[in-house]
């Protein structure tokens, strides 16, 4: 006979045990009951045997806070009462709410953490994951449904930004480990040539199992998580950031840390703290809105474009059918034509093509908008442009005759918002001399890759040569002292941001800002008095790739074979 929960676990709500699997603390649900047992995280430290462990902070960071002892029933808690309210916060926020708990929604819950990181893009993952593998108690917040940001829900299916022109290694530590999950998984080819040429490698990863891989390594790292939750205001203490107030699917919660990272692309947390921002230019980048077709020969559009070689960029390297990924800027003349024939309302030279030949999947990006009202109103516009260009691609495109329309993305694309006026702003001058920083915390290597507001193309994609090293004080505004920015909306001009803002690099300036983070919550100093001889330290070991000179540099000069 088949007991109890034997029978609920057919029904894909309950676990072998019986247990709801929603009405369970997030990393049973995604890990299982494995977690239980100990295992060894990338950094060679052993998790905590019980799962409350595991949610607590591994290092000391006042001389009472981690002693822990054991209840009368057995089971070890923290002994100061801040920590025990943050354990019991934390199960109520990840909690599904019953129907009788309407009444408490809105309780005032107050919570502590080392480290808050808003938004859970490439920079506000690699940000939290570095910060709790550091020792640091975590809190990431996310307002969307799920973690990844643009380059998992924008379905870009293309990280780049990991080398130079000349093939050199500019970007490992986090970005790295990321690429060598999905590679081993069969989700990314890992490193391959970039046909396009605009530097050595590029790097196709499944945008699915991108999202679900980095929630999954945040879990593994102790990061609690928080879904479709919005920092909505803040309190101050002099120039510090004293809490968050949080608006979740169960009321607000307010929530204190020692360092908060704002990884959240619009520089949102720094514009609730009124921090200054960049005004060089009027001109950001238009939005966009990717789609992928599915069911399409991408063998015969490459046969094509074989015999009409004007079709892609100058430079270009063809990629075959039978490869895994292949990469494409062109189409102008058939762009052309179909403006001039009334079926592309949007007139565009070029636009660029991920496409897995062996999937038949071609991921397309091509719609751009500036003058629209707000997002909502951008994703209209952008929405009548993919369905336009759906059926222009049935019907002009070679091998896409019976395509589908099989994704779009989540959200509209922002290339550019707010950009922090920091400590220091990054210029394109220092881009394109590979300026040294003694307080570099990582290297990038991206051309300047600006797409025109108004015109039909690129406007200018600079290369950068060897690469350039990306200084702590980009991540640092003067104001308030605790607060780290990573991502796109780091301190740069409008240009070098069309760097910056690719997601290898973000990857970097987020690891940075968890590591500091991390040091400035353990030391109780701000970030601008973290130690920066000891933070690249603290990178190097991590495998970050620093520019010679900076730190022990260790690792630099790794080379890779753009195959
Ligand atoms: C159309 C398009 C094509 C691109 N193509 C490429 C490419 O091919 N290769 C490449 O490397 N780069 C590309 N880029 C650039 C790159 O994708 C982004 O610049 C990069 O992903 C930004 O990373 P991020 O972590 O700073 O921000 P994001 O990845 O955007 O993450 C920010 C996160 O914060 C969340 N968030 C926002 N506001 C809040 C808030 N108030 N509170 C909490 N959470 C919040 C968001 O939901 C999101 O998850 C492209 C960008 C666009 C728009």
């Amino acid at each position: 006979m088949p007991h109890r929960g034997q029978h609920r676990a057919r029904d894909g709500r309950h676990d072998a045990d019986g247990r709801h699997v929603l009405l369970q603390p997030l990393h049973r649900v995604l890990l299982g009951p494995g977690l239980r047992r100990r295992r060894d995280n990338p950094h060679g430290r052993l998790g905590g045997q019980h799962p409350e462990l595991r949610r607590l902070p591994r290092r000391r960071l006042r001389p009472d806070r981690h002693r822990r002892h054991r209840r009368h029933d057995g089971r070890l808690h923290a002994r100061t009462p801040d920590l025990r309210r943050a354990a019991d916060g934390h199960r109520r926020q990840l909690r599904v709410p019953r129907p009788e708990e309407a009444a408490a929604v809105n309780a005032p819950t107050d919570i502590t953490y080392d480290v808050v990181v808003a938004g859970g893009g490439s920079a506000g993952v690699a940000a939290a994951v570095s910060a709790a593998e550091e020792g640091a108690r975590v809190l990431l917040v996310e307002s969307s449904g799920s973690v990844g940001g643009t380059l998992s829900w924008q379905l870009l299916e293309h990280s780049a930004g990991f080398h130079d022109v000349h093939g050199e290694q500019v970007v490992a530590g986090f970005g790295q480990r990321l690429v060598d999950r999905l590679t081993a998984a069969g989700a990314s080819p890992g490193h391959v040539r970039d046909d396009v040429g605009y530097t050595a490698t590029r790097t196709p990863v499944d945008h699915a199992e991108l999202a679900l891989t980095q929630s999954v390594m945040l879990a593994e790292a102790g990061v609690d998580v928080w879904l479709q939750s919005v920092p909505v205001g803040l309190d101050r203490d002099g120039s510090r950031i004293a809490a968050l107030h949080v608006h979740t699917s169960h009321g607000r919660r307010t929530v204190r840390a020692a360092a908060v990272v704002d990884a959240t692309g619009d520089a949102a947390i720094a514009a609730l703290a009124g921090a200054p921002f960049q005004n060089d230019t009027t001109a950001v980048q238009p939005v966009s809105l990717t789609f992928k077709l599915g069911g399409a020969d991408i063998g015969a559009l490459l046969a094509y474009l074989s015999e009409n070689p004007d079709e892609i960029r100058p430079g270009s390297v063809l990629g075959s059918g039978t490869d895994d990924h292949a990469n494409v800027w062109g189409l102008g003349a058939l762009l052309s034509a179909g403006h001039a024939s009334g079926a592309l309302s949007l007139r565009r030279t070029e636009m660029h093509l991920a496409l897995w030949p062996t999937r038949g999947e071609a991921v397309v990006n091509v719609t751009r908008t500036t003058g629209a009202d707000g997002l909502g109103a951008a994703h209209a516009v952008l929405s009548r442009q993919v369905l336009e260009f759906v059926r222009w691609f049935r019907a002009d495109v070679p091998g896409f005759g019976d395509c589908r329309l099989v994704a779009v993305a989540d959200r509209v694309g922002v290339r550019e918002s707010r950009r922090v006026r920091g400590v220091h702003t990054m210029t394109a001058a220092e881009v394109g001399d590979g300026t040294p920083f003694a307080d570099a915390i990582g290297r990038g290597a991206f051309p300047i890759d600006i797409h025109a507001a108004d015109g039909a193309g690129l406007s200018h994609t600079d290369a950068v040569g060897a690469g350039y090293a990306i200084p702590y004080r980009i991540l640092l505004v003067p104001d308030p002292a605790n607060l780290l920015v990573a991502g796109r909306c780091v301190s740069s001009t409008h240009e070098a941001n069309g760097t910056l803002r690719i997601t290898g690099t973000c990857f970097v300036t987020g690891e940075a800002a968890g590591v500091a983070a991390a040091m400035a919550a353990h030391h109780g100093v701000v970030p601008a008095e973290v130690d920066t001889t000891r933070l690249q330290e603290r990178l190097a070991d991590r495998g970050v790739l620093l520019p010679t000179g900076a730190g022990r540099a260790a690792g630099c000069g790794a080379r890779v074979g753009a195959g």
